[in-house]
């Protein structure tokens, strides 16, 4: 079935690292192959470039008159027009600089309004969710959590039932699985909230890198990402969407920058973004953050999507057709996943796996249960699984190089001798 062979396609950018050598058991080298782009992406080769221009160019932000502070001034706004733009922000919304996807789901979740009675804004998640879109709403808000079911279609009426239950005031709902990449409809998900008088903010970590996403074409409210997930480095991420949750709320972090006036016993506070972006701001990660938006964004989106789903089906029919492999699954109607696709090797540890890939084959997937304990949990996968993954700089040849390594382990296990020490699966 599908495709049988894709080892002529070529990455769709070009990304740093990609020349890296990994030195292997037997002696040999070979080009790192890196299939865990969905923990963290490399940053494009434009991304670098950039960084390398404007690092001569750092100065205060904001606060200082001197040249190069008004240069990084301009720079850092000019970013935050760019990301904004990226995830299609409306005239009114706000773009706030966090440091990630984790950073902006807290600072939301510290602005959801309360209920009348005063208790905290009820707040609705999937048990399909990365911790970073569970756990700040258990902890900030009223969070009640769904179950997700067998198909999409159903998932969605479970939403619907549970949203006409009790007056919600946030639907907090992930863009693309992490673990299976999945994805639900969007337009309808945003439908049934804003029926219920719901808003809706997407966990976009797993979707901004892999799809053109629209904050106004969908109609979602809010959505958090992460720079280093789309091919920026670490430390810049972004919360877009409504500007009046995020004036009135409780500022993310105190501090300078934040505030308009401090006095002894009193303090008044900006509205956002500048009320959430207490402390020295991260420029260069917002300039390399604006770079990545602004060469996806390049990108013929049609030629993207075939790239992606020409990988990852490859992928998905390699892998099934080894024995005691198994890819996971939540729904059987998901349409349109994106590259990230999980599974397990009957048998075998999903540590040990892991480990002989990057020791015999030169090859990185990340194992284990993905900050995603609940859902693995219900897939019953308690013990982990491997995670393989690709982007815009994920070549054929890296997808074969991995369905041939497995075939070999399932045919004859590994070669070298492996061992748990301190935890980790090790030569
Ligand atoms: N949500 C999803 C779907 C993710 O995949 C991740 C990262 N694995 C996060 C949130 C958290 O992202 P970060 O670690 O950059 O905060």
């Amino acid at each position: 079935t599908g495709i049988a062979h894709v080892a002529d396609v070529t990455p769709l950018l070009p990304v740093v690292g990609s020349d890296t050598l990994v030195p292997l058991v037997d002696g040999r080298s070979v080009p790192y192959a890196n299939l865990d782009v969905a923990a963290s992406a490399p940053a494009l080769a434009s991304v670098a470039e950039r960084v390398t221009e404007v690092l001569p160019l750092y100065a205060s932000v904001h606060r200082g008159a001197g040249y190069l502070s008004q240069v990084s001034t301009a720079l850092y706004e000019a970013s935050r027009r760019t990301i904004g733009g990226f995830v299609g922000a409306r005239a009114d919304d706000v773009t706030i600089i966090t440091r990630n996807t984790t950073d902006s789901l807290n600072l939301l979740a510290g602005c959801v309004p309360a209920r009348a009675d005063r208790g905290p804004g009820r707040v609705l998640v999937l048990d399909v969710e990365h911790h970073a879109n569970f756990l700040p709403w258990r902890r900030s808000a009223d969070a009640t959590v769904v179950a997700s079911r067998d198909s999409v279609a159903a998932t969605v009426d479970a939403i619907r039932d549970e949203l006409a239950l009790q007056p919600y005031a946030l639907l907090a709902i992930t863009g693309a699985s992490n673990v299976t990449g999945e994805r639900l409809p969007l337009d309808e998900v945003v439908r049934v909230a804003h029926d219920a008088g719901a808003r809706v903010v997407l966990d976009g970590a797993q979707l901004v890198p892999h799809r053109r996403f629209s904050l106004e074409d969908t109609g979602a409210d809010y959505v958090a990402f992460s720079g280093h997930k789309t091919y920026a480095p670490f430390g810049a991420g972004a919360l877009v969407g409504r500007r009046d949750w995020l004036d009135a709320g409780t500022p993310f972090l105190a501090g300078g920058g934040a505030v308009r006036q401090v006095g002894v016993d009193r303090t008044t506070w900006h509205p956002a973004p500048a009320r959430h972006e207490a402390g020295s701001p991260n420029v260069i990660g917002a300039v390399a953050l604006a770079a990545a938006c602004d060469a996806l964004a390049a990108v013929d989106p049609d030629e993207a999507l075939e790239h992606e789903s020409t990988l990852r089906a490859r992928l998905v029919d390699g892998l099934s057709d080894l024995d005691g492999v198994q890819v996971v699954q939540v729904w059987d109607d998901a349409a349109d996943p994106v590259g990230v696709v999980t599974f397990g090797v009957e048998g075998h540890d999903p540590g040990l796996v892991a480990a002989y890939l990057s020791a015999e084959h030169g090859i990185g997937v990340r194992d284990g249960r993905f900050c995603a304990h609940p859902l693995l949990s219900r897939l019953g996968l308690d013990g982990g699984a491997i995670r393989a993954s690709v982007g815009v700089g994920t070549s054929g040849d890296e997808i074969e190089r991995l369905v041939g390594a497995l075939r070999s382990f399932v045919a004859e296990g590994p070669r070298a001798q492996y061992a748990v020490v301190d935890g980790c699966w090790t030569v």
